[in-house]
């Protein structure tokens, strides 16, 4: 962190005091260190993981931002990169491995697919976006995002670590975080928070078809 955002805990220093001391806010010393230490996990869906890995090698290097450390274990990881089509095949895994993770965890939906679905969308076989079933902190757009954009969108993740406070983050407060239920893969995609919903549409189509069957007979 520069020198001049060090000195910026809202009040003024003493000139003569600024290179003896350093005074800062709890906050911004805690958020300093998250942002220049965040991991992801190692793991991609498709197309866009060749960019991902690309990130990661030698010619844009993320780890000049601290995140050299890609995790093959959620458990050590902070963010998860969905780099990649989300598949309906692929979602309870994904939904598995984010509840795996330990808070802080954060989420970062990479390229067209994982963002909204891409040039799948509404296909067979693939869901509109990974924020349907996990929240999402940045979406980075393109088919594929070049490995410059991903940088971007990881230092946009880093200016949103900076802005947290200890006082309202989840992973602090009283109620314990809430594992999101694993959608089941049957004939289609079931969420299970949707299966009320599920449940009243499927009820609702068989008794119009006992009233038609009736009407006929
Ligand atoms: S956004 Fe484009 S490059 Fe990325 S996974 Fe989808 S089709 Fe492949």
């Amino acid at each position: 962190m520069p020198n001049e955002e060090l000195h910026s805990p809202g009040y003024e220093i003493p000139p003569e005091m600024q290179n003896q001391v350093t005074v800062t806010t709890l906050d911004r010393i805690y958020n300093w260190s998250r942002k220049n230490s965040l991991w992801p996990m190692m793991f991609g869906l498709a197309c866009c993981a060749i960019e991902m890995i690309a990130t990661a090698a030698s010619r844009f290097d993320f780890s000049r931002f601290g995140m050299e450390v890609m995790r093959p274990s959620p458990r050590q990881a902070d963010v998860m990169i969905v780099s990649g089509t989300v598949t309906k095949k692929m979602v309870p895994q994904i939904v598995r491995l984010y509840n795996q993770m330990p808070e802080p965890k954060y989420v970062v939906a990479m390229g067209a697919c994982a963002s909204g679905g891409g040039p799948f969308k509404e296909g067979y076989n693939v869901v509109s976006g990974i924020d349907k079933f996990i929240p999402v902190d940045v979406y980075i757009p393109g088919c594929p995002p070049t490995p410059q954009a991903l940088l971007n969108g990881l230092i946009m993740l880093q200016k949103k670590v900076e802005r947290e406070s200890l006082r309202t983050v989840r992973w602090y407060s009283r109620e314990p975080a809430k594992p999101i239920p694993v959608p089941v893969l049957g004939p289609d995609l079931m969420d299970p928070r949707r299966y009320e919903e599920i449940r009243s549409y499927t009820l609702s189509k068989l008794s119009l078809q006992t009233a038609e069957e009736q009407t006929e007979a």
